[in-house]
């Protein structure tokens, strides 16, 4: 396996290069282990969140770790904001940091669809993974859709470095405090992280939505308590609920969390649209004003070079699988049919972008790439 396609890309300091392939193997082999052990070892036949996310860390840092003696960091810092103009609004990507990953969290295909789809994309594993976060300029309302890490993972080598969205909202001429509306679309630590910055609220003024099957149980200490007692390792279910306690309650405290049921009108302009899957509340958002529409995906795709060529592809951080991978069929279906932008906190940056459907798949046409002729942004380009 060689890692050459990345090359130059800024993503990993030249000491990562020397990898050879043995490595990856056994990181891959490590990886497997780690995360089969603590999501289906002893006795557990309830995955938790938690037990996945567990995995996943001590998986990441065993690709990590062993190359911290020649590589400071692999986290990609430089890729900043994007603007877009959706009708009258404004939408800002908001980058958090960008990591690799191993294709070893792809679940439900051969090593050869996997590698196929990778070398479409002209890649080999391990890819850079993008972490965004979106905020929607409604002209009276600001709404963030999702909260980034906060640097809350940062004690993980892998997510090092991982906590640029804020500094990136900044530059975009948004401050915290002007934010109204906060959407989660799941309690995963990269999208509920920032909420806080230390034991505050870092969007003193925003109201945090969610649906009520995501984070009802991180609100209600009784739900809170019954979760734990099911639980087949209540230790680590119980740092969970106090991390995810720990993100939500100032906001409630100062009744600025409110949950919500199904598919709802938010603000006008945002609606929520239920895609339960990757968690058990997970949701998308629905972003429309003047005719042009744009559907917020959170997590219903992770790897964008598979999974539009193979959406029945989910990955190890799916609570269940199955749903998942209805649900992105679903929305890329409606997105592909009705000429909607899709956007994706893992999608690559800007993460916007068009889906259009033929042979029997998806295929992703990325917002950044050539302007039709007749593209009346190409227009307005030429008119200056
Ligand atoms: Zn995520």
């Amino acid at each position: 396996m060689t890692l050459a396609p990345l090359r130059g890309r800024g993503l990993w300091t030249p000491g990562l290069w020397s990898l050879d392939s043995g490595f990856w193997t056994l990181e891959n082999h490590l990886y497997s282990y780690v995360s089969y052990r603590l999501v289906y070892g002893r006795g557990s036949n309830r995955p938790t969140i938690a037990t996945r996310w567990i995995g996943f860390t001590l998986g990441l840092a065993a690709i990590v770790v062993p190359a911290f003696g020649r590589a400071q960091s692999p986290v990609q810092r430089e890729a900043g904001f994007y603007r877009f103009k959706l009708g009258a609004f404004e939408i800002v990507t908001l980058n958090d940091c960008t990591i690799p990953y191993p294709t070893s969290t792809i679940v439900g295909l051969a090593p050869a669809q996997i590698d196929s789809g990778l070398a479409e994309w002209s890649l080999a594993s391990p890819v850079g993974m993008t972490y965004s976060a979106f905020l929607v300029n409604t002209g009276t309302m600001v709404v963030l859709i999702d909260a980034g890490t906060g640097g809350k993972m940062s004690d993980n080598p892998g997510f090092h470095g991982c906590d640029q969205m804020l500094i990136n909202m900044r530059r975009a001429g948004y401050d915290p405090a002007r934010v109204d509306e906060i959407y989660i679309s799941h309690i995963g630590p990269d999208h509920v992280g920032g909420l806080t910055t230390g034991t505050e609220r870092t969007f003193p003024n925003a109201i945090v939505r969610a649906a009520d099957d995501e984070i009802g149980e991180y609100i209600d200490s009784a739900r809170a308590r019954a979760a734990i007692d099911r639980a087949s390792d209540r230790k680590a279910e119980q740092e969970w609920f106090d991390f995810q306690r720990s993100l939500f309650e100032p906001y409630r405290r100062a009744g600025r969390v409110r949950t919500f049921t199904g598919d709802v009108d938010l603000v006008p302009g945002v609606r929520a649209l239920a895609t339960h899957g990757h968690s058990p509340g997970h949701t998308s958002y629905i972003v429309a004003s003047r005719g042009d529409t744009l559907i917020m995906t959170g997590d219903l795709l992770h790897w964008a070079a598979v999974q539009f060529a193979h959406p029945e592809a989910s990955t190890v951080f799916d609570s269940d699988q199955q749903a998942a991978a209805t649900q992105r069929k679903r929305v890329l279906e409606i997105a592909a049919k009705h000429g909607y932008w899709i956007a994706g906190s893992h999608l690559p940056f800007p993460g916007i972008g068009h889906v259009k459907s033929a042979n029997g798949r998806y295929y992703w046409l990325p917002l950044v790439r050539p302007l039709r002729g007749r593209d009346s942004r190409l227009r307005a380009l030429r008119a200056r």
